[in-house]
């Protein structure tokens, strides 16, 4: 899903947990594509026609719709912050400098793994195993869903504002 999407579950999740929002559970759900896309975006921009502004905006779409990597490094780079293993050797990081809300942080990236796997396909479908399988399932695109998106996002709003409330 889209990068606000991962931070409102963030926010969800934190509210929940704690009954206060910690900034830092909110990046890490949003962490693994602002970390893994950047690269992907940068190459992206860099590749999109510049003859007119116009033109710039549809070869981005054009490009973002495709969900093909331009190279191998922007495709390690997307399926290293993806994957259970980068998880894992996250939360010993964590656990090992003995970070506040530990269980927090875990529910946080995991969200951001388990929501992409249903929400991506093609090159973008969500290894868990990467680098050791290529194992994967070919969810919904949620860029060319719009049923798909706008019911994930309506369920998620009504959820948010319950929690807000709450
Ligand atoms: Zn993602």
């Amino acid at each position: 899903m889209d990068l606000l999407y991962h931070g409102i579950i963030g926010y969800i999740i934190s509210d929940l947990l704690y009954d206060k929002v910690f900034l830092h559970i909110i990046f890490v759900a949003m962490m693994p594509d602002l970390i893994g896309t950047t690269y992907f975006q940068y190459l992206v921009i860099k590749n999109s026609c510049k003859k007119t502004f116009k033109i710039f905006l549809k070869d981005i779409i054009k490009h973002s719709n495709k969900c093909i990597f331009f190279s191998k490094k922007d495709k390690i780079i997307y399926r290293t912050t993806h994957s259970l293993i980068t998880l894992s050797i996250f939360m010993i990081v964590i656990y090992v400098k003995n970070i506040e809300s530990f269980f927090g942080i875990f529910l946080a990236y995991l969200s951001h793994i388990i929501i992409d796997i249903f929400t991506h396909n093609n090159e973008f479908s969500t290894r868990i195993l990467f680098p050791f399988s290529d194992f994967h399932i070919e969810g919904k695109f949620w860029l060319k869903n719009k049923k798909m998106f706008i019911n994930i996002w309506l369920i998620t709003i009504i959820i948010f504002i319950f929690v807000i409330l709450s």
